[in-house]
């Protein structure tokens, strides 16, 4: 006869295994998102990648922006996914309507004119409140003032290769201030006068532009256009700091007042762009080619087939935008004199 069989048990167990944790100083820095209650799935998906290909080794903590109150089940469902502290705040009225220098009705007919030429997002109004706080107010709420790193995350967003370091390290000893893994060319329908009103600021504000830009990467024609690239602000490691400078606000403050957030559609990413772009040295500005990445309809996987085998990547090389037409990191090389990594003909 045969002795009945019990069930094995696993060692997958709340306590039995706990995370390796990586040993040294932590830095000062934060995840940061933007988000609606709505979004509780798509954000609980990207706080899984990045916990299990990052922050489990690092445990830092996410703060959570909203327009409206949070609700019990966002609070305790993305608690229970970070390993870092979680921290709920509430965007001040002030930072999320419109400011009084607005004339709604002019606001109001850009958003018909933009609905009937299909514009994406052109007839948002929530939109617009949500890409002019990312360009001037995030880094200013009272929960982001504990904190000088920052990592953007937005909701539905994928992971694809382990990240072994503190990357917020990595940009302090490197002296960085902002950084991307997509960049592209933005829809000239939503910003026609966004370089307008760089150029107003830039006249006005000579003293915040620094000497060795990245001018290249933005203008064609040594800054007398835009040539519409930008770095993807979906994803973004940065220095608060820096956005909290006078030179910063000052920027930030000339171009709302031209309206252009309102009066056309400007997107937090050409805003920060640029600002990157002309108020950074060039050598403050990283690409992080080994965080592979994927924000709709956008992938960014490591050229090199050793470089993903080692991170454990589970990306399609075959999907990397970076040497693509319509991407702008080869002009990111180029302005930096960078070697583009082996392979990168291949893969495209
Ligand atoms: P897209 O990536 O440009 O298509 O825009 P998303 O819909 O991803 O929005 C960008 C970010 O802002 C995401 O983190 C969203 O969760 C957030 N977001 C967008 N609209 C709102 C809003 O009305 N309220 C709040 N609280 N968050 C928003
Ligand atoms: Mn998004």
């Amino acid at each position: 006869s045969t002795s009945p069989k019990t069930a094995p048990t696993t060692p997958n167990t709340q306590n039995e295994l706990s995370p390796a944790t990586a040993s040294g100083d932590r830095m000062n820095a934060t995840f940061v998102t933007l988000a609606r209650n709505s979004d509780l799935w798509e954000i609980s998906r990207s706080i899984r990648q990045v916990e299990d290909r990052f922050n489990r080794k690092f445990n830092y903590d996410w703060v959570f922006l909203n327009d409206d109150d949070f609700d019990d089940e966002f609070v305790k469902v993305t608690t229970s996914l970070v390993s870092g502290k979680t921290k709920y705040g509430k965007i001040p009225t002030e930072h999320w309507s419109f400011p009084d220098f607005i004339d709604q009705d002019k606001a109001a007919a850009v958003r018909e004119e933009m609905k009937e030429k299909k514009i994406i997002y052109g007839d948002s109004i929530s939109y617009r409140h949500m890409c002019r706080y990312e360009s001037g107010f995030f880094f200013r709420h009272p929960l982001m003032l504990d904190y000088e790193w920052y990592w953007r995350v937005e909701p539905s967003i994928e992971l694809f290769c382990d990240i072994n370091y503190d990357t917020f390290k990595f940009m302090a000893d490197n002296k960085k201030k902002y950084s991307f893994v997509l960049s592209l060319y933005e829809y000239v329908e939503t910003i026609p006068t966004l370089w307008d009103a760089v150029k107003n600021f830039t006249a006005s504000h000579p003293e915040h532009i620094v000497k060795d830009n990245s001018m290249g990467f933005l203008s064609d024609d040594n800054g007398e256009s835009y040539n519409h690239c930008h770095f993807w602000s979906n994803f973004e490691i940065g220095n608060l700091d820096w956005l909290r400078s006078k030179a910063y606000v000052d920027y930030f403050e000339s171009l709302d007042h031209s309206g252009g957030f309102f009066y056309e559609r400007w997107g937090d990413a050409p805003v920060h762009s640029i600002a990157a772009g002309l108020m950074l040295q060039k050598d403050e500005i990283h690409f992080f080619n080994d965080i592979a990445y994927y924000h709709v309809p956008f992938t960014h996987c490591p050229t090199g087939q050793q470089t993903r085998l080692d991170l454990k990547c589970h990306c399609n090389p075959k999907d990397n935008f970076d040497w693509n037409g319509y991407s702008c990191t080869s002009r990111f090389y180029e302005v930096n004199g960078m070697t583009k990594p082996e392979g990168y003909e291949k893969e495209q």
